[in-house]
This record gives structure tokens, sequence and C-alpha cells, in this order.
């Protein structure tokens, strides 16, 4: 584990918490942790954290995420970055923990399928031992993968789901739903403070261009003039949910009182299939990319969105960004990125 930004230890922290409190005394400061915060969510969540005035602890193995994506707020005294995978333990100062390390990315999830299962069960279980000994409230970034290939439409947080154990997306489907499994046994044997969200396709600004995911490829391709892959007939459907809208969903459910532990479902309703979506993204970008077929994946859902009427009840949350206007600001930042000099440095990061 290496701290890559060294600076106040916790005493320091709290008597210039103290201080901050004397000048502001509104900000109710907390030292909060976020795994994988590195990457595509955590980033924005990290932004989001700061810019309430929190203490912001980011860890991070940095195997999908960038140092790029996090290099606009290392000029934050309360931001600290720690390079450290969570399979292994950790024992940091926090109030409140949220665990997004994940490669969340089929291609990149089933690069090594059993680092990522050990991710999501011994990470969440580390997580958890942190959580009791600092006594935080401690939040898991859980998938819509729990639900699988759903016989269930759309799903609700009650429904089980149907999901093959040991086909190419178990790794992440199981591990993300032993860690609920873990999560709820903690709360039940040691009283730990739980909060589940189970998140649905979300996109924006901070993608990895070689992400894999559906969004971000169509985006990069169109852009770079190359065929838009689409896997199967694209009759699948898929219903995303812009970045902003999701973060301000994790803020709502941290907050909440205790007794919502959850799961509970975070994502846009709206429903598109994969080819309409190829369609909306050409469209947008003028590009003149042709549409491939490819084979679809083993164990593809054929469906999937949200029932979000539980967050709409216990959080007062939905989101608000509607798919052209959540793709027109994906796509002007990936037209940034593209055009940008520095993109191949962040390739490699
Ligand atoms: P991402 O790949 O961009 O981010 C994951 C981050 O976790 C990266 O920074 C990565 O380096 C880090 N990480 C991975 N394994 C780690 C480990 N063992 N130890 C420490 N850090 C590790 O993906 P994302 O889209 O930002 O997803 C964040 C979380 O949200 C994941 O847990 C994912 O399962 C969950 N989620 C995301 C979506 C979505 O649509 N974006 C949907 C469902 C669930
Ligand atoms: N997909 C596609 N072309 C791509 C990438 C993905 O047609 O270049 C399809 C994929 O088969 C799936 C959907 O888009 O049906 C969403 O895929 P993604 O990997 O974004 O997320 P997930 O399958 O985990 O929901």
């Amino acid at each position: 584990m290496s701290d890559l930004t060294p600076r106040l230890n916790n005493a320091s922290r709290r008597t210039a918490a103290r201080t901050l409190y004397a000048v502001q005394p509104i900000i109710l400061q907390k030292q909060v942790v976020v795994t994988g915060g590195a990457g595509f969510l955590g980033s924005h969540l990290c932004e989001r954290l700061l810019n309430a005035g929190h203490q912001v602890t980011c860890v991070d193995n940095f195997s999908t995420g960038s140092r790029q994506n996090i290099m606009h707020l290392l000029g934050y005294d309360s931001f600290n970055v720690i390079e450290h995978d969570i399979v292994d333990p950790l024992d940091i100062d926090a109030d409140e923990i949220y665990n997004l390390a994940c490669p969340a990315s089929p291609p990149h999830y089933q690069a090594d399928p059993v680092h990522t299962t050990l991710t999501s069960v011994l990470g969440a279980h580390h997580l958890l031992k942190l959580a009791v000994r600092r006594n935080a409230r401690i939040f898991q970034a859980s998938t819509s993968e729990v639900y699988g290939d759903p016989h269930i439409h759309p799903q609700v947080e009650t429904y089980w789901g149907n999901v093959n154990p040991f086909g190419p997306r178990a790794c992440y489907d199981e591990g993300k739903r032993c860690a609920e499994t873990l999560f709820f046994d903690f709360h039940k044997s040691f009283g730990t403070e739980i909060k589940i969200v189970r998140i649905f396709n979300t996109y924006g600004p901070r993608m990895r261009p070689d992400d894999g995911r559906v969004v971000s490829n169509f985006i990069v391709q169109a852009l770079r003039g190359e065929d838009i892959t689409i896997y199967g007939d694209g009759s699948q459907t898929r219903s995303f949910c812009y970045v902003d809208d999701l973060i301000e969903g994790f803020i709502r459910m941290m907050a909440v009182g205790a007794h919502v532990t959850g799961p509970v479902n975070l994502g846009n309703p709206a429903e598109f299939t994969i080819g309409e979506l190829a369609n909306a993204v050409i469209a947008l970008t003028g590009s003149r990319s042709a549409i491939v077929h490819h084979a679809l994946p083993v164990d593809d859902p054929r469906q999937r969105r949200p029932d979000i009427t539980l967050a709409g009840r216990e959080l007062d949350w939905q989101p608000k960004t509607q798919l052209i206007e959540g793709l027109e600001k994906t796509i002007a930042y990936f037209e940034s990125l593209l055009s940008h000099s520095g993109y191949k440095s962040w390739e490699m990061a």
C-alpha cells in the first residue's frame, strides 16, 4: 500500500477540520473513503464529496482506473490517494466508506475472473471489518447484474434473479451477489450500517475509450469513423443512466437514515434496444460509420430496466437526464479526449 499524496496525518487533519469549523461551522466534514475512486464513477463521486467539503481518501489499484481521472482533484488538501488492492486488508481512518472497487466492463472483469471474484468477496470482507473497527457507515456499489438474464421485467429489488453461476459473467455477478450477502450478514451480526445500491448501465465522461462497454465503444467508433459493433441482432435492451444522476442517488442513499439498507435500484428506466442506441450515436456524431454485427456474448442479458419505485419513495430520487442530452455531453468529452495529444499516455495510465 503506497500513499501517493502524503499530506496531513489524521490528528492534524482533525485539527485542520476544527479550525475550519471555527470559520464555517455549517460544514459537517467527514472522513470519506472511496474505493475505486480513480475509476469512472469513483472519480465523479470523489469530486462531489470534495466539493461538499469532506476529507476524501481514494483507494485504488489502478487496474481499470486512471490517474488522469483524478488529476484535477490533487489540488485539494482534503484529497488523499492510496494505491492499494482491496483483496488485501486495509486500515485507515473512515467515517463513511463507499466501495466501488471492481472492474465493471465485461472484457475487463473477465480478463482475470478469479481476481474479480476476490475483489468483490474478499474486498467487501476487508472493508466491512474496517467499517466495524471505525464504526463507519458503508456503501456497496452492487449491480443490476445480480438479476442476471431476468425473467421479471422491469426488475424490482425483490426479484432474486437468474444467474449462471459458472458462466463467463459469473465472476462479476456472483461476486456482487456474495458481497450483498456479506453486507447483510455484517448488518445482522454486528449492527453495521450498510447501504446497498444496484446500479443499472451508467455512462458519461471519464469512461475509458478502451472500456469495452457499449456507450463508449459506439461513441469512440463513430468519432473515429470505424465500424459500429453491434453484438447479436441489436434487439437486446438496456436502460442508460447519466453519471451525474447516479452520483446524486449515491449521496442521497448514504445520507438517508440507517434503516434504509437497500438494496435499492438506481438507474434510468427509459429502455432502448442496442440498435436504437447505435442509430442515436450515429445521428448525434454525424458519423459515416457502418453498423456491423458480431456474435452475441454468452449469457448476455436480453433485457434490463430498473423499477425505481423504491428509490423514489426512500430517497426522493429520480434521474433527470434524457439519453440524448447525456450522449451529447459524453460525445463532447470523447471528442476532446481523442483530439488531445495526451490521449496516448492516458491509454497507458
Ligand atoms: P471502473 O472500472 O471505471 O472503476 C472501477 C475502479 O475500481 C477502477 O478505478 C479500478 O482501478 C478499481 N479497482 C478494481 N479492482 C480493484 C481492487 N481489487 N482494488 C482496488 N481498486 C480496484 O468502473 P465503474 O463503471 O466506475 O464502476 C464502479 C463500480 O460501480 C464497480 O464496483 C461496478 O461494479 C459498479 N457498477 C457500475 C455500473 C456502471 O454502469 N458504470 C453498473 C453497475 C455497477
Ligand atoms: N454491446 C454491443 N456492442 C459493443 C459492446 C456491447 O452490442 O461494442 C452490447 C452487449 O452485448 C450488451 C449491451 O451492448 O447486450 C450492453 O453491454 P455493456 O458491456 O455495455 O454492459 P452489460 O452487458 O454489462 O449490461
